[in-house]
């Protein structure tokens, strides 16, 4: 009998397609790939379902070649992408591309072999090689060891051919190296509220669950995960490791592959060839322990038994474009799917998490302390209003800094902005350069070479003689940024080493290691840097945190900007006091009253937390509401305006609250015109009924890209 079956195409399509298995092929299941006429070109697909007749009243097309015999999207991850497209309202098509490895899509063949060792087999009487001189020495080489890896024989000289006949003879076998997981204690015994929190996990590792970690930095939420993923290894299953930054990668999977021998790591920065083979080993359950960024989300696990979500509150979980996905909610969505626990972990748990907490969903777990001697260290608000200031740092800042780096301190400096100075401002007319594709002002750059550059485009130009309005030569550089703090700070200790750390200075992750590295000699030295510095490094040396201008995000018309604010001032201030010093955090700022400051100086990040949920609550914000937000562009205001206003005439009839549309925060980005809008609702299946109305809208202006977020968390 012929069999109809369904496939999703990786291309921007919203259905799937049936075609018709000839009897000439083997039968396929569900998860395998298929090669399939598609348009006038081939395309690989996903089998999504395999029936006995059509809907389809047309003639169908038929299956070219079965790729895969075994099943290589597994059918938790099926359900999770139709749940994907569900919920972000994103096609299908566009949802399987992006979870599929590129090798996958190229049709590359999923069966990896397993690294090997060669082991001589016994034998009855005693081998006689004659003149098979190379034969007799991997002979000699292999009895007297017990066995060596392929790659150490082939090095050590022996050909592949000479292998290969000693085992069509039987004389030697192959024997698959599998990774091995051997947990070690490393002397560390866990204190009192990481045994609570390892137990009451531990307790529950046969069901869904999601398991908050609230753990101050330094506390030893990593203790904890080590702990419960022991107990899950030793059950034979798999866990998943979620870390939101590539930078991060290498030192947590040395830190995890000390603790248990082995590890695999998946992040985007890998080959494509590499990431599928880890896939690969995954899919086959040789590998069982796997640490990656946000895609690792999508890789296949033949027996998952935990995932675990470190600095849950990250924003680089959530994917910016094409399918706009959260990691750390799909990891919910997948655990919940397969009846496994996953635990979220953060010292600055975001507000949505807070707020699961509070309604009983989650479970929470505290780690109030810094086990041993560390201590947390103070926050200290200093008002800078009607001081002198250098290189955008007061007086007294400089004297403070003083006192530590007297002592042999560390200094970390915070300062959000790279470049050298924010902008350069005619001094006569008030004229400040822009960017001539963008609405933006142009950042000064000293370093490498004195140029502006716009942050936006990347575009950058030479530095005017004089003002393009007035024809006035005093232009001057306003505000301060990276590069401009470490030319200050130079110049104040001349005999102390300053370095930057910011997306010019440390392109690579080699760069940013190597700049880590230093900072782990107990000497004293000065980092100034961006957002960053935030990311969990450990610097155990440092003893004062300087912050300057972060509370300038206390202030932003993006109602997400002040929870991204605080985290970035705690994370940063948790890089002190790691080890037996204690260590200061001083904030500058020009508003010592604010609110927010004030909670954050006073009860820490709990207490930002409490003022901050008052204020959603009561402006109707998530997680108070649910939110889509509708981003618009094009060559033409007035078009894209019009185009974001029709599509809310969809919905104008439901009790979806709809906002704008309004011009983006920044209007025109590379030359084309930027607007939004937004959909607002108490109640999130009617959220998303609205945006159901509205997501296969067709284009009708071919000039105007747009698209759907659903829970941004980048309002500009
Ligand atoms: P977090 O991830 O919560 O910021 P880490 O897991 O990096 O904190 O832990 C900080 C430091 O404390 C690490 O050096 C870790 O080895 C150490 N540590 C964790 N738990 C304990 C413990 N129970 N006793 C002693 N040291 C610990
Ligand atoms: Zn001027
Ligand atoms: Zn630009």
């Amino acid at each position: 009998m012929t069999h109809v079956i369904k496939v999703v195409i990786p291309r921007p399509v919203w259905q799937a397609y049936d075609y018709l298995l000839p009897d000439s092929l083997s039968s396929v299941d569900v998860g395998a790939r298929v090669r399939v006429p598609f348009g006038r070109s081939v395309a690989v697909a996903v089998v999504v379902e395999v029936a006995t007749r059509s809907e389809h009243t047309g003639q169908l097309k038929s299956v070219e070649t079965v790729l895969d015999r075994q099943c290589m999207f597994t059918p938790d991850l099926l359900r999770l992408a139709y749940w994907l497209a569900s919920y972000y309202h994103c096609p299908i098509g566009t949802v399987i591309e992006t979870m599929l490895p590129t090798e996958v899509l190229r049709a590359r063949p999923l069966i990896v072999e397993p690294d090997f060792e060669w082991m001589a087999v016994a034998q009855e009487q005693e081998v006689e090689f004659k003149r098979a001189k190379r034969q007799q020495e991997v002979w000699e080489l292999l009895t007297k060891h017990s066995a060596m890896p392929d790659a150490a024989i082939r090095k050590w000289g022996a050909v592949r051919s000479v292998l290969n006949t000693m085992e069509n003879k039987g004389l030697i076998r192959r024997v698959p190296i599998l990774p091995k997981y051997k947990f070690k204690e490393r002397g560390i015994k866990p204190t009192q509220e990481q045994e609570t929190a390892i137990t009451n996990i531990v307790a529950e590792l046969d069901n869904f669950g999601v398991h908050v970690l609230d753990g101050v930095t330094g506390s030893g939420k990593t203790e904890v995960y080590i702990r419960v993923i022991k107990e899950v290894l030793e059950q034979g299953k798999q866990v998943l490791v979620l870390v939101p930054e590539i930078a991060l990668t290498p030192q947590t999977a040395n830190h995890f592959r000390d603790r248990f021998g082995s590890v695999a790591v998946l992040h985007s920065m890998r080959t494509n060839l590499q990431r599928f083979e880890v896939w690969c080993r995954v899919a086959s359950g040789e590998q069982r322990l796997v640490l990656g960024t946000r895609s690792a989300i999508f890789t296949p696990f033949k027996d998952l038994g935990l995932i675990v979500v470190d600095e849950e509150h990250d924003a680089s979980y959530k994917q910016a474009d094409s399918l706009r996905y959260s990691a750390r909610d799909a990891a919910i969505v997948r655990a919940h799917d397969l009846n496994i626990p996953v635990i979220l972990g953060s010292a600055t748990l975001s507000l949505e998490t807070v707020e699961n907490i509070n309604r009983k969903k989650y479970r929470r777990y505290h780690l109030s302390a810094r086990p041993g001697v560390a201590k947390l260290p103070k926050f200290q608000l200093l008002d800078i209003r009607g001081q002198i200031l250098q290189g955008g740092m007061c007086h007294s800042l400089i004297e403070i800094m003083r006192h530590h780096l007297d002592r042999n301190g560390q200094v970390l400096v915070l300062i959000n902005r790279r470049g050298f100075a924010p902008s350069l401002i005619c001094h006569d007319c008030g004229r400040r350069v822009t960017c001539q594709d963008c609405d933006v002002r142009l950042t000064l750059h000293e370093y490498p070479r004195r140029e502006l550059r716009c942050h936006y485009c990347d575009r950058r130009y030479e530095i005017p003689d004089s003002c393009p309005d007035c024809q006035s030569t005093r232009l001057v550089p306003i505000g301060t940024a990276t590069q401009r703090v470490v030319e200050t700070l130079s110049e104040a200790f001349p005999d102390v080493p300053v370095r930057r750390i910011d997306r010019d200075a440390v392109n690579t992750n080699r760069k940013l290691e190597q700049t880590i590295a230093a900072m782990q000699h107990p000497s004293r030295c000065i980092l100034v840097g961006t957002q960053m510095l935030a990311k969990g490094h450990h610097l155990p040396n440092v003893t004062l945190v300087a912050v300057l201008r972060a509370d300038a995000g206390f202030f932003s018309a993006d109602f997400r900007a002040a929870e991204r604010t605080a985290q970035l001032i705690v994370q940063v201030a948790g890089r002190a006091g790691r080890a037996e010093r204690e260590g200061e955090v001083w904030i500058q700022t020009y508003d010592p009253e604010h609110p927010h400051l004030e909670s954050l100086a006073k009860s820490g990040y709990a207490g930002f937390v409490k003022t901050e949920l008052i204020s959603r609550k009561s402006a109707h914000w998530p997680p108070y509401s649910h939110l889509a937000l509708l981003r618009a562009e094009g060559i033409n205001s007035d078009e894209v305006s019009a185009f974001l206003e029709q599509l809310l005439t969809q919905v104008q009839f439901t009790s979806t609250e709809t906002l704008g549309p309004i011009s983006a925060s920044i209007p025109r980005l590379s030359n084309r015109w930027r607007c939004q809008a937004a959909l607002v609702d108490s109640n999130r299946k009617r959220l998303h009924e609205s945006l159901a109305k509205i997501a296969r809208v067709p284009m009708q202006r071919s000039k105007i890209r747009w698209s759907i977020d659903v829970d941004p968390i980048d309002m500009s």
